[in-house]
């Protein structure tokens, strides 16, 4: 039995799924729904749950057998849950972005492939991921299919927000939010995937903002060594004010500057320990990196809150700055300077 994708597999969104099973208890589903919440939080595999759960055989005859069934959810093992666990059902169609976009081309194939029949569903699904990176061209060729979609058709949006999307699009569209996965909701989904530390889980849920995709990003070692140096490193030049010190902050941005892959990473390192240092002193419980107590008492010891503000406010501008492509070891030089009060 395949149970990874369906609804009770899935960890969170309870207030979505809870409305997607009414529209299959009820037959009223919609011909289009738009997913919108963070990247990692569940809605790609909650399409694909809903799409099972519309084509499961089982269910069906359970619903035919018991109209206002309570227990709506996919068998996992009928031949079209195998089919679309397994990605190789024909009907169930997957639109996602080709190098960060979705272009007018992709849209022309998915619009030729709905003027025939569904070979075999009871509901053709068309899950169509990151509606954000649609361009207009691509949009505006999308709007007709929504507008009249072709019959036993349905199609599910999955975006950041609605703000990012043509309003055209979003107002066809039954709009249904995720919210971001609560600590505990993540700490079970690393648990259940072994090998990971405890201390390790108990880390990367408190920092990865609720998102399962960070989550696993965080767990790579890469970003926990660069984290531990990153720490260490302003540990030191915090607690050192003379001129030394400002070499040494000179020095941590060249290295910092190095490793361009990781510069935004390291960036939103640092927020979040500045953020921590500042909260340790009010609520040490609601400390993000709970695993670091020690260091981060050690370093609230050498700042004030105004010079912690500042250097948030440093940080913040060479994540925007870098972002609009400036030079990065000037911008990361300048931030440095500032951090360091020079
Ligand atoms: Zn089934």
């Amino acid at each position: 039995m395949t149970t990874a994708t369906v609804f009770n597999a899935i960890v969170g969104q309870q207030h979505a799924i809870r409305l997607l099973k009414t529209f299959i208890r009820n037959g009223t589903l919609p011909h289009a729904l738009l997913f919108t919440g963070n990247d990692g939080v569940g809605k790609k595999i909650t399409a694909t749950a809903f799409a099972m759960a519309c084509n499961c055989l089982t269910l069906q005859s359970a619903i035919r057998r018991r109209p206002h069934l309570d227990a709506i959810d996919a068998c996992g093992d009928c031949g079209p849950c195998r089919k679309i666990a397994g990605n190789h059902h024909p009907d169930i169609i997957h639109v996602a972005p080709l190098s960060s976009v979705i272009r007018i081309a992709q849209i022309r194939k998915l619009l030729q492939a709905l003027t025939l029949k569904p070979n075999e569903a009871n509901r053709r699904v068309v899950i169509l991921a990151d509606a954000q990176t649609l361009n207009p061209e691509a949009g505006n060729a999308l709007l007709k299919v929504l507008e009249e979609p072709p019959d036993r058709t349905l199609l599910v949006l999955t975006a950041r927000q609605t703000s990012d999307l043509m309003p055209t699009i979003v107002s066809r569209c039954q709009h249904i939010r995720f919210s971001p996965l609560r600590e505990a909701d993540i700490k079970q989904l690393l648990t259940a995937a072994g090998g990971i530390k405890p201390e390790t889980v108990e880390a990367v849920a408190a920092l990865c903002g609720g998102s399962f995709t960070r989550a696993q990003k965080l767990i790579d070692s890469r970003w926990l060594n660069r984290r531990d140096w990153i720490i260490q490193a302003m540990g030191s030049q915090m607690a050192d004010t003379g001129i030394s010190g400002i070499r040494a902050w000179l020095a941590w941005s060249e290295m910092l500057a190095k490793k361009k892959d990781l510069i935004e990473d390291s960036l939103e390192i640092i927020t979040l320990w500045l953020r921590d240092i500042l909260v340790f002193r009010t609520d040490p419980q609601r400390v993000l990196n709970q695993d670091r107590l020690e260091a981060l008492s050690a370093a609230a010891k050498h700042v004030s809150q105004t010079q912690l503000l500042e250097q948030i406010d440093a940080v913040d501008r060479a994540l925007t700055a870098l972002r609009s492509n400036t030079n990065a070891r000037l911008t990361l030089d300048a931030m440095a300077l500032r951090m360091a009060g020079a």
